[in-house]
């Protein structure tokens, strides 16, 4: 009798998966544009907006950043 896997409601989120700046949920683009553009060997992590603000691009210089990593196979965003 194995249940599915379901994180409960309102259960915190693995802190490492938060941003830095404004505490939001991140997902692997996110992880994986920090990794790119702040430091390959971080463990804790900023959204888009904040690296957005950090960087002084824009969120859709970074998608697209983040679209040609993927498209040049990159493992950090797989
Ligand atoms: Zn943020």
């Amino acid at each position: 009798m194995e249940m599915p896997y379901r994180r409960p409601q309102g259960a915190p989120t693995n802190p490492a998966l938060l941003c830095t700046e404004c505490s939001r949920e991140l997902n692997v683009t996110e992880i994986g544009l920090h990794k790119k553009m702040i430091n390959r060997g971080a463990t804790r992590f900023m959204c888009i907006d904040c690296l957005a603000k950090h960087t002084g691009l824009t969120c859709e210089m970074l998608l697209e950043k983040a679209e040609q990593f993927r498209k040049m196979g990159c493992i950090l965003f797989k």
